[in-house]
């Protein structure tokens, strides 16, 4: 079994918008533009790439610059979040996210993340929260602007480090928003849909027809999930 888990609104809510502020702080840095964070709009399920490009070029930044920009952007983004996060990000976890990641390791399953973060943010973000340990790949928002490319990168390192291959039926995407269900769903893999991020309830997650949704990530605990494939 393989478990790819988002992180914002997934292992994570309600945090102090470090982030967010990164990602203003780098547009200054690297692009010269003034962005309020209050003014990135809603963000859930899109990648720091997505959420890059569409603030950028609202603030004027052309598309060739850009594309030219970006890597510094993600650099300038990431040494940011460094300096804005919060030491301690534990209590920003969302209920029951350590049990399940502690009962799927402890069940052999094998845990990784498809986030839209940077991947230097996500990491920090996750150390910050005490629950990096348990993931050792994944695939990030500064790689890909879709999405729904992320998951097939993800099961590659899976299959490296793991040195085994995942049917599909073995692969797991674990989300807050139809973006998560959308990206699983276009790798043919199984969806777990959560409704504990800040935009989307059982009933909007209901309607993009995840294989499974659950209240919070206590649905994956005693997995009724390992019976079933
Ligand atoms: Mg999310």
């Amino acid at each position: 079994m393989l478990f790819l888990f988002d992180i914002d609104g997934t292992l994570l809510r309600d945090m102090p918008p470090a982030h967010r502020m990164a990602l203003c702080d780098a547009a200054e840095q690297v692009f010269a533009v003034t962005v309020e964070p209050r003014h990135l709009g809603k963000t859930a399920g899109m990648t720091d790439s997505a959420i890059a490009r569409r603030m950028l070029m609202e603030a004027g930044v052309t598309a060739a610059s850009l594309s030219d920009g970006l890597p510094a952007f993600f650099a300038a983004a990431a040494d940011a979040y460094d300096r804005l996060v919060p030491d301690n990000l534990r209590p920003y976890l969302t209920p029951h996210a350590v049990a399940s990641l502690e009962w799927l390791r402890g069940h052999q399953a094998v845990l990784g993340l498809v986030t839209g973060n940077i991947e230097r943010i996500a990491w920090r973000k996750l150390a910050a929260a005490g629950v990096d340990g348990y993931f050792s790949f994944g695939a990030f928002g500064d790689e890909a602007e879709l999405r729904d490319e992320l998951p097939p990168r993800a099961i590659a390192r899976a299959e490296l480090i793991t040195a085994r291959q995942f049917a599909l039926d073995e692969i797991f995407v674990v989300g807050d928003t139809p973006a998560d269900i959308a990206c699983g769903a276009a790798s043919h893999l199984r969806t777990i849909a959560v409704a504990t991020g800040p935009e989307h309830s059982l009933d909007d997650l209901h309607t993009c027809q995840p294989d499974y949704i659950f209240p919070d990530l206590s649905g994956l605990l005693g997995a009724p999930l390992f019976g079933q494939t």
